[in-house]
């Protein structure tokens, strides 16, 4: 067997002992003579699984009894819609600052269902850098201020979460959940799909501050209400249960790993190693101002795009994969998630510096 270095932004790399571990339990989990996907999500020892990963996933960001944690579906984008909907009530102004394409579409979003106040927009810098806390028109009656901490296309980063005063906090995690310790009690709602750093896709993790469980309206149908799902521990219908016990035992890796502190620690090794090779060197350039650039997404350009195909095959014949950048930007995109090795960021800047002495 031969496994890649995969870059890819999500569905992304899962860590090998993950995916061993699923391929023992496959066909005779726990000694059931079924698959954990062909059991009920109300049977004891679903019921079992799914409460540990919970349980662990609290464990890892030290998430406290006033927050409930939800294993929901329909990605990161179903939360750009039900966010509004139920932390917001009609009347209400909702605050959205503007980082890049993902915190734009939750915007977009947002202002089909409540009134928006664009706190601020990067567009200026074309989104390469944040603007300045000082110029932000923060609305301190705001039902909540939402933010992208980490926009996975330009590879911008807010690494700590902004001063907004009393108003709740809404982040899209999606692509900076779990990588290094974050303070939960400074946040409203996080929300994050999986299929970057917590397992595959279908599976959308929400943790919710308890008391704004109640702001929805009453008219808000019970499959989208944040409270219907707590209090029904995500199982109102079927939840994807394939992918909570996967993320399970994701979160039971990251805790042999060392935790988030550790994992921190070794993913701001990760991107401190890509970021120097990229900035030592004159046929490659990373655009975003060094303060906010993502330790999970590393997009960078050739000097001369005409090399961009033949880089990327070069890269796949030497086992680094899904190194195209978005199509909104061009360019390449290394993403570095938890699962990717150091080994794996060192095997690419080796292949960008051989690359570049052949090409430049
Ligand atoms: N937000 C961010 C920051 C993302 O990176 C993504 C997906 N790449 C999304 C939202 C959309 O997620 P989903 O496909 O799970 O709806």
């Amino acid at each position: 067997m031969s496994r890649v270095f995969n870059f890819s932004p999500g569905p992304a790399v899962l860590p090998l002992e993950v995916l061993e571990q699923a391929r023992e339990d496959l066909p005779d989990w726990l000694g059931s003579g079924m698959s954990v996907m062909e059991v009920s999500h109300r049977s004891k020892a679903f019921l079992a699984v799914a409460e540990a990963a919970e349980g662990s996933l609290r464990e890892l960001l030290d998430i406290g009894d006033d927050y409930a944690v939800l294993f929901l579906q329909g990605g990161a984008t179903m939360q750009f819609a039900l966010v509004p909907m139920n932390i917001s009530r009609p009347g209400d102004s909702v605050d959205y600052l503007l980082t890049g394409s993902w915190s734009n579409k939750a915007l977009k979003e947002a202002k089909l269902i409540r009134a928006v106040n664009v706190v601020a927009d990067g567009a200026d810098s074309n989104y390469t850098d944040v603007p300045d806390a000082s110029t932000w028109s923060l609305n301190p009656e705001a039902a909540y201020f939402h933010y992208t901490p980490n926009e996975t296309i330009g590879g911008v980063e807010i690494h700590e979460p902004p001063e907004v005063g009393e108003v709740p906090i809404v982040a899209d995690m999606s692509s900076t959940i779990l990588s290094r310790p974050i303070d939960v009690g400074r946040f409203g709602v996080i929300y994050a799909g999986a299929q970057k750093n917590v397992g595959p896709a279908g599976l959308t993790i929400v943790i919710i501050r308890r008391d704004l469980l109640d702001k929805a309206p009453a008219d808000l149908p019970k499959i989208m209400r944040y409270k219907s799902q707590a209090d029904s521990g995500s199982m109102l219908n079927t939840p994807p249960t394939f992918a909570w016990y996967l993320a399970g035992l994701v979160f039971d890796w990251l805790k042999r790993q060392g935790g988030l502190e550790a994992m921190g620690q070794a993913n701001r090794r990760k991107a401190a190693l890509l970021y120097k090779a990229i900035d030592e060197s004159n046929f490659y350039s990373n655009p975003v101002a060094e303060a906010y650039r993502s330790w999970m997404n590393v997009p960078f350009v050739l000097a001369d795009a005409s090399l961009d195909a033949d880089f990327l095959a070069k890269a796949e014949q030497s086992g680094l994969t899904n190194l195209k950048g978005h199509r909104s930007v061009g360019g390449m995109r290394a993403s570095i998630y938890n699962a990717m090795p150091e080994e794996g960021v060192r095997t690419l800047i080796e292949f960008m510096a051989d690359f570049e002495r052949t090409n430049a």
